[in-house]
């Protein structure tokens, strides 16, 4: 027992091996799904790198910045983690070294190792397992699942590694057990599983200390008999412990291949539980049985739309309307840096123009939220995408002619979109970001009846109250505000503590509307976010007309 409390709780560590990028936190949000209906699981991410979070980091290398409710900026497996697990996540779950080494470093110099040596261990390795206990407890978890970003082997994972070997004897053999993920190859030409990789990788972590419990080998195919068998030999396993990880297509998936193979149960009976329930993976079951049928167009434009993960969280909002809809969406990446192929807009049922920052490919974001707005496609600005909204209906229905935004245009004489006057003073780099969840109050409107269709509003006499999660610098100037108004493009939501421009809709249009948020980010398949499930239901009537 580590913990003062009496509650008795578990946990399961996950680690990956051989390459990254095999979705750890698909897997650790696929187990945790099972158990969620059940028992409080929190989720908690450690990563080897020195910044204190990925939010100075480029989305290419890196994938999308999540942002939570505490107005913590995490990264995408943060996304898999609350959509799986239908829960909020906060600042604490997410540990970089960067983070570590800061705190490190405060307690030395307050003095709080004074006398002693400042060591990589006991010290980090014990903080590192501070972390974990401390925010067990504060939370009151029955299930801890403690994910390793990267790969066994990597120099800058080894004191978390060493931390969890250590954390067996604190909490007990009997209530933690770990989990390797690995990768098994068919090379071209040899059209055979290989399991080599994995071998060394599992004996790296043994010689790290951790004698993993359980291997899921990820797989363009199911792993044969042959591969498990000589999985578990080296491992020191049974076969029933080694997991086949198939490719999938569809991430919801994932829980369903684990449920069948046993893994869940196994894991269960490992950490000493009574047998699941399982309600809420049911109820995905149904969800996700239900037949698709048609196809929308939706194209999301940006400069990052070769990276696909940066906006992970406005395709999986998406995906879970496609669910709901029972219609297939086509997703079509439009680059907006180059010109604008019209031939592509044509097909569309739909535009989203997500977040952004900085000045590449805006001419092109605007000329096509010309389109959508002339044409009455169906259109959902995210942040940039209100900002740009913004400014292309000043442009060109207000004839302001140099409108702009200050991040575009420092100088402009019409600044639509601003910085208001407190940010200005904020130096450090992040600080002047209005990051985290925030209240808005919607008037009569579209929106509002989207938030009220799908239940996630408090309704307050003739306006309802929302919370959504923002990270962004710039504001719609108040000044401006009455102009574009009286040409139809209404202001329907504003912050609820600073009356700052949160929803907007334009007058008659079937579906155009933008949002300083990123309700992306609580879209959840059981909930989709309203925004996106109102732009899909515009899509398919757009279809219908066009037919
Ligand atoms: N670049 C804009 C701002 O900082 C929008 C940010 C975003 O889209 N996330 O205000």
């Amino acid at each position: 027992m580590t913990t003062t409390n009496s509650k008795q709780r578990k946990f399961l560590v996950i680690t990956g091996g051989v390459i990254s990028g095999l979705g750890k936190g698909v897997t650790t949000s696929s187990i945790g799904l099972f158990f969620s209906d059940q028992y409080k699981v929190l989720p908690m991410k450690f990563d080897g790198y020195l910044n204190t979070d990925p939010g100075t980091m480029n989305p290419f290398e890196h994938g999308e910045v999540f942002v939570l409710d505490d107005g913590a900026e995490t990264d995408m497996d943060f996304g898999h983690y609350e959509r799986f697990l239908a829960n909020s996540a906060n600042k604490q779950q997410s540990i970089t070294m960067g983070k570590i080494y800061q705190e490190i470093r405060r307690r030395e110099r307050h003095g709080d190792y004074l006398g002693k040596t400042v060591q990589l261990i006991p010290h980090v390795t014990d903080l590192i397992q501070e972390k974990i206990i401390q925010i067990s407890e504060e939370q009151d978890a029955d299930l801890m699942l403690i994910e390793v970003g990267g790969t066994v082997g990597d120099l800058e994972n080894d004191l978390f590694i060493e931390a969890l070997r250590q954390l067996r004897a604190k909490v007990g053999s009997e209530n933690i057990c770990y989990l390797h993920l690995t990768y098994v190859p068919i090379p071209y030409g040899v059209n055979e599983q290989k399991t080599k990789p994995t071998q060394q990788s599992i004996n790296l972590l043994q010689t790290k200390g951790i004698w993993p419990d359980f291997i899921i080998a990820r797989c363009t195919e199911t792993l044969t008999e042959n591969s498990r068998k000589k999985i578990a030999l080296f491992a020191g396993l049974t076969e029933q412990d080694v997991y086949s990880g198939e490719d999938v297509t569809n991430i919801y998936t994932v829980p369903k291949g684990y449920e069948e193979q046993g893994l869940i149960d196994n894991i269960s009976t490992k950490l000493g539980l009574p047998p699941l329930k399982k309600e809420r993976y049911k109820r995905w079951q149904e969800l996700l049985a239900q037949e698709r049928k048609g196809s929308v167009k939706i194209a999301i434009c940006g400069k990052y739309t070769d990276l696909e993960d940066s906006y992970a969280s406005v395709v999986e909002a998406l995906h879970h309307c496609s669910f709901h809809f029972g219609t297939n969406i086509e997703i079509v990446w439009l680059e907006t840096s180059h010109t604008i192929n019209k031939e592509i807009l044509k097909t569309l049922d739909a535009i989203i123009v997500p977040g952004g920052f900085g000045n590449r490919g805006i001419e092109g974001k605007i000329e096509v939220i010309t389109y959508a707005r002339e044409n009455k496609i169906p259109y959902l600005g995210i942040c940039y995408g209100l900002q740009l909204a913004v400014v292309e209906f000043a442009r060109k229905v207000c004839n302001i002619k140099d409108a702009n935004s200050l991040e575009i245009d420092p100088k402009t004489t019409n600044p639509l979109i601003t910085m208001l006057d407190e940010q200005k003073k904020v130096v450090n780099l992040g600080g002047s970001m209005r990051l985290g969840a925030y209240e808005a109050k919607i008037k009569k409107s579209k929106i509002q009846e989207l938030y009220k269709k799908l239940k996630i509003c408090k309704e307050e006499k003739e306006e309802c109250i929302v919370s959504e999660r923002h990270r962004h610098r710039y504001e719609v100037n108040p000044e401006y505000i009455k102009i574009i108004e009286e040409k139809g493009l209404k202001v329907v939501g504003y912050s609820r503590e600073r009356e700052l421009v949160e929803f907007i809709e334009l007058e008659n249009h079937p579906y155009f509307v933008a949002t300083q948020a990123h309700p992306e980010l609580k879209s959840k398949l059981e909930t989709p976010a309203p925004l996106f499930y109102g732009l899909v239901q515009a899509a398919l009537e757009h279809r219908k007309k066009e037919k």
